[in-house]
């Protein structure tokens, strides 16, 4: 499937009620700072450049942030942070990402989230993860020249491990999620595991930005360690 049909799919997915009845209660109340703005209000389908070798996978569109921009990791802080690392590492043009008509360009990176509606309180419920997965699954496999994944927290960890699961590809024992991790399961995208850039984290100091751009720094090192049409990668 083309990654533009797919994108189509998540616009227009309905199947979590209870999170598409928020995402569009949020766009109708809206914040104060924002009641000018015209909220998205939609399933926010992943970003960036077609052929990226880079994904880069979050949790879920924050309510007035994604859910308003219709862009992942656009118009919040977590946003704000993430594309400072994505920038200095080189894999944005800028570090701004504030609305769709910033000029942001992702650079051999696509930016995705696990669920593409905003949950109450930033938690999914494990039915609407199990919902919105094969969305995922349609994206990865319509960015061809995909040869590694950063996971941003433990939702997007675990994805990856079920991503890899239906393309029968198992690590028994599993390793232990922990920022920093870099997993090369035999025949699967490398993965690089770090926190998430909520503000829990970055306001805490759990997660630093030196921490981000290092995650990110490694992820630029597995693509570069492999060849440009190399071994089998998690298909
Ligand atoms: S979270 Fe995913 S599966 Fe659920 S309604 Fe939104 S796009 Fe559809």
């Amino acid at each position: 499937m083309a990654l533009s049909t797919v994108r189509r799919q998540i616009i227009g997915c309905e199947e979590c009620p209870r999170l598409r009845a928020y995402c569009a209660r949020i766009a109708q109340d809206k914040r104060a700072a924002f009641r000018n703005d015209v909220y998205w209000g939609r399933p926010v389908p992943g970003f960036g450049d077609r052929r990226a070798r880079l994904l880069v996978l979050g949790l879920a569109p924050a309510a007035h942030g994604a859910n308003r921009t219709g862009r992942p990791f656009t118009g919040d802080r977590s946003g704000d942070f993430l594309m400072a690392a994505m920038h200095e590492t080189g894999f944005a043009n800028q570090a701004l990402c504030r609305d769709k008509q910033d000029g942001l360009v992702l650079i051999d990176a696509y930016l995705s989230t696990v669920v593409r509606c905003a949950p109450p309180d930033n938690r999914p419920a494990p039915t609407e993860i199990a919902n919105c997965h094969p969305l995922l699954q349609a994206e990865t496999t319509a960015l061809p020249r995909l040869k590694a994944i950063v996971a941003l927290g433990k939702i997007a960890y675990d994805s990856y491990w079920r991503l890899l699961a239906e393309r029968d590809i198992t690590v028994r024992p599993r390793p232990r999620f922990h920022h920093g991790l870099v997993c090369r399961p035999p025949g699967a995208w490398p993965l690089v595991v770090s926190y998430h850039p909520s503000q829990q984290n970055t306001h805490t100091g759990r997660l630093t930005p030196t921490m981000l751009v290092d995650v990110l720094t490694t992820a630029r090192t597995l693509l570069d360690e492999q060849r440009p049409h190399g071994a089998r990668l998690g298909r």
